[in-house]
């Protein structure tokens, strides 16, 4: 499948990984829009969070059970974002579903 994020977690593609375990992957995002931005991505390919059905939410559990232990990782003592776009709106860029850890500053009250 032509899809860089699962060329990513096959190590095809370099990365500057953070956490994994067997349903998750976690990595730097290439162009960090705070001090501390990963990209949270499930193994399992799902394009995107309309694409979340009963079958496949197991792999997005996972991802929100591996997020606070990141967070640990990355010394986000004080809180931070969870992000995910979706579809053409939402300026989705990768249609590998991901979702954006932000921290380490005070992030801005808006969202959209
Ligand atoms: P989105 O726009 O929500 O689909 O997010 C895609 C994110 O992937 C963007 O923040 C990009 O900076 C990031 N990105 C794209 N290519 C890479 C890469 N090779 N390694 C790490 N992050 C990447
Ligand atoms: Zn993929």
């Amino acid at each position: 499948m032509d899809c860089l994020f699962c060329k990513i977690i096959a190590g095809e593609i370099p990365s500057s990984k953070v956490y994994e375990d067997d349903k998750v992957y976690a990595f730097r995002d290439i162009n960090p829009q705070a001090p501390v931005h990963v990209l949270v991505v499930p193994k399992e390919h799902i394009a995107g969070a309309d694409s979340i059905t009963a079958e496949n939410s197991s792999a997005v559990a996972a991802v929100f059970e591996a997020i606070p232990k990141i967070a640990d990782l990355e010394g986000l003592t004080n809180g931070y974002r969870v992000i995910t776009n979706c579809g053409e709106d939402g300026c989705q860029s990768v249609r590998h579903l991901h979702f954006h850890l932000v921290g380490g500053k005070k992030l801005p009250e808006s969202m959209a």
